[in-house]
């Protein structure tokens, strides 16, 4: 199975436009952070998590051909406003399967509702067929089961998943031990991290680096990260040895 992290920003990426932030203005390539996305595949399987504005970019810069199926953790626009750049794969591939919340679901319909018109519609506007995820109902994509990680972003759920022995968490605050207990034997966790200083809604660095002491995968990768973070090269150092910032284009195999 091979990881590709598509993105690895917070929600206005890395630069942010207009900003005069020595992060944003680093020449370093791992300090240019689109919003954040991974691309999974394993033999002929290839799914995304999270379609959020820089999709059409990502596709492109990943040289991506094929997208089976999107999971999404949750409807803020960072990780949904790229869906109508789905379209070349609908004409290639037909229908777009969007593993979601319901009330995820609910919300994609709603904002991008000439997507679900069943009169009318616009020829060539994308075409998906919505599937709802339940926590505790793990769900098959090819040959692998996807188990569905129940968390909090603030007061909002959101949904992580784990595949084998390899985990993607991003958005969250708070999880419940039961949801923990899922995350048993990870080789590879990926999870959130938005800077040094506290936020309500996301873990901070420290955050994160408990809940990986906690959790003990082999390896953990951080994600979802502000310009207030740092610059990569000087943040990297300060992290334990199996903890890494990942960076843009970044590909891992398990
Ligand atoms: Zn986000």
């Amino acid at each position: 199975m091979i990881v590709n992290f598509l993105g690895t920003g917070t929600s206005q990426g890395i630069p942010i436009i207009g900003s005069d932030h020595p992060v944003c203005l680093s020449s370093d390539s791992k300090d240019k952070r689109l919003r954040v996305s991974i691309w999974i595949r394993w033999d002929d399987n290839s799914f995304v998590i999270d379609c959020g504005p820089d999709f059409r970019q990502q596709m492109l810069r990943a040289n991506c051909k094929k997208v089976d199926a999107i999971l999404f953790t949750h409807e803020h626009s960072d990780h949904t406003a790229g869906i109508d750049d789905i379209r070349p794969f609908n004409f290639k591939m037909g229908e777009m399967p969007f593993y979601a919340h319901k009330r995820v679901l609910d919300n994609i319909k709603m904002r991008f509702d000439y997507i679900f018109k069943t009169e009318d519609k616009y020829p060539g506007s994308p075409s998906v067929l919505p599937i709802e995820v339940n926590n505790d109902a793990p769900f098959m994509i090819g040959d692998k089961k996807i188990i569905p990680i129940d968390a909090l972003h603030g007061n909002l759920q959101v949904f992580g998943y784990r595949i084998d022995d390899f985990a993607y968490l991003t958005d969250i605050k708070t999880i419940e031990k039961k949801e923990i207990a899922k995350l048993q034997d990870l080789k590879v966790l990926v999870v959130n991290a938005l800077r040094e200083e506290y936020h309500f809604s996301h873990f901070s660095l420290q955050d994160a680096l408990d809940f990986i002491a906690l959790v003990k995968p082999e390896k953990a990768y951080l994600t979802h990260i502000s310009h207030l973070m740092g610059f990569h090269e000087e943040v990297q150092k300060k992290l334990p040895e199996n903890v890494f910032l990942a960076y843009d284009n970044l590909e891992i195999t398990l």
